[in-house]
């Protein structure tokens, strides 16, 4: 469904993606784990083309990024993405957070909208605050309404880049069990968290990253049990 081919990003002098190859198959949770700077956010948004590539291919259901214009808005739609911070628009409610960009970009009409914006935020049990604004909400709650907002557009995968490292630890897991929730449905994810505890509950593979490249690929049980490099094992014992 995701496809990276000998992906490869400079920021300036800064080589951070190198020979980066990857595919994420229909349905699997792919976490991605490694030190800080080591290229996992950039990689993340040249998914979505938040950027650019210097060469390399991505292809997400067979077909090339586009570049621009349309095709890359109907990109967009399908991939959806939620950061760390959680980025709802502060001068609307909750429920026309979830329902603009579906109105807006996919030209539901507003009932429709409101109607699936609904089931979305009962979904990740918010819908009791459909009326509030951002601000009224906790950062769990908050985080889980962007995790609706972005559902809102049915995408075809979900990239998620540390969706929990800003929110204060006793709302960690109501975000956690949304995301465990969303992989057991079949979803897509590419899923940057230094959870561990999400990995090895909801990940089929991991994926480690150092200094802009992949070092290891294997199974939750194998990475964590059986890290091949030493950059792995040393990463592994400050995190573990
Ligand atoms: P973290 O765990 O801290 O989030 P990361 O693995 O997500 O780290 P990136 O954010 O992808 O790392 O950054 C990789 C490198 O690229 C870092 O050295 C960072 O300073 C640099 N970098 C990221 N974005 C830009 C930018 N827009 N312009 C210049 N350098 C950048
Ligand atoms: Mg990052």
């Amino acid at each position: 469904l995701v496809e990276l081919a000998h992906v490869e990003k400079h920021f300036g002098d800064l080589h951070v993606l190198k020979d980066i190859n990857l595919t994420v198959t229909k349905g699997e949770v792919l976490v991605v784990v490694g030190p800080s700077g080591s290229g996992k956010s950039t990689m993340c948004r040249t998914i979505n083309r938040l950027e650019t590539i210097d060469s390399g291919v991505i292809r997400i259901d067979g077909k090339p990024l586009p570049q621009e214009g349309k095709e890359l808005a109907a990109l967009r739609a399908e991939v959806g993405m939620v950061f760390q911070s959680f980025n709802l628009f502060a001068n609307k409610t909750i429920l026309e957070n979830v329902t603009l960009a579906p109105i807006k970009v996919r030209h539901m009409d507003k009932k429709e909208a409101e109607d699936l914006a609904m089931d979305l935020l009962a979904r990740v049990g918010v819908d009791s605050q459909a009326s509030k604004m951002p601000s009224q909400l906790s950062g769990g709650q908050q985080q889980r309404v962007a995790i609706a907002r972005a559902l809102a557009m049915r995408p075809k995968v979900m990239l998620f880049d540390e969706p929990t490292s800003a929110l204060d630890p006793e709302m960690v897991n109501e975000v956690l069990d949304v995301m465990v929730e969303l992989a057991r449905e079949g979803m897509t994810m590419i899923c940057i968290t230094h959870e561990m505890g999400f990995a090895r509950k909801a990940a089929n593979r991991i994926v480690f990253m150092a200094d802009g490249r992949i070092l290891e690929e294997g199974t939750p049980d194998e990475f964590f049990d059986n890290p091949k490099t030493d950059r792995a094992k040393d990463f592994l014992s400050k995190i573990l």
